[in-house]
């Protein structure tokens, strides 16, 4: 087969233990998943999930130990961190049960679902889509994927997220409104899922604006940490 110009590239992930990469398929984000977070947002925290996608070639890929670049995007006055634990499908399928929705788990990593906060909220004051404050490029840093029986028991750790030195986001992973299992049951009944998936979970309270020149790095328990910097 011939294309009337070159095809893009696959969009991957390092994985953890290998060279071997995980190649993207779509970027799935949950809108409010921790009850805080959801308050801050003047929501109650009780509302049913709400689901939002990326493009896959947003995805900032980072090496372990390596910062990356992120450059500071167009169009906005505030650009915001949300620090998010990332679920990686690597068996797909639809209207998966919770009960056995981990087996179609690969593997975890910490991400940054990075905000134009302005414009996403003039889009929801429009009642319009958030993709221009969700959807740009570079808009979803992602640290090194850890298989899932490395990464042990993801419900139990804490995801936090400091900005030069200073902790803004902290939290429990069981904090979270909708459990990994509970996510890909819900999102399974809307799309079939397929190896590559990244589902970005939601993040805890926090949230804030970075500027260019500030180094931001993610943690979560049992991962590899994700370290940018705003250029
Ligand atoms: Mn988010």
């Amino acid at each position: 087969m011939s294309y009337v110009f070159a095809p893009p590239a696959v969009v991957s992930a390092p994985v953890v233990g290998t060279t071997a990469r995980l190649p993207v398929h779509r970027i799935y984000c949950v809108g409010s998943n921790y009850r805080a977070h959801a308050q801050e947002m003047g929501r109650t925290g009780r509302e049913p999930p709400v689901f939002f996608m990326k493009p896959a070639d947003a995805l900032l890929p980072v090496e372990a130990g390596e910062c990356g670049e992120l450059p500071y995007p167009s169009l906005t006055h505030n650009f915001h961190h949300e620090v998010e634990l990332v679920v990686a499908i690597g068996h797909g399928g639809r209207d998966i049960q919770a009960e056995h929705a981990l087996e179609h788990v690969f593997g975890y990593a910490v991400g940054l679902d990075m905000t134009r906060r302005d414009l996403q909220a003039e889009m929801k004051k429009r009642s319009a889509p958030w993709c221009i404050g969700k959807g740009f490029d570079h808009a979803a840093p992602l640290g090194p994927v850890t298989p899932a029986a490395q990464a042990g028991q993801m419900g139990a750790g804490e995801i936090a997220l400091s900005v030069n030195g200073a902790e803004r986001q902290r939290s429990a992973l069981g904090e979270m409104i909708w459990n990994v299992p509970e996510i890909i049951a819900h999102l399974s009944a809307a799309w079939t899922l397929a190896p590559g998936d990244l589902i970005f979970t939601g993040t805890p309270a926090g949230v804030g604006a970075v500027e260019r020149g500030d180094v931001l790095e993610a943690t979560c328990t049992g991962l590899e940490s994700l370290r940018v910097r705003v250029s």
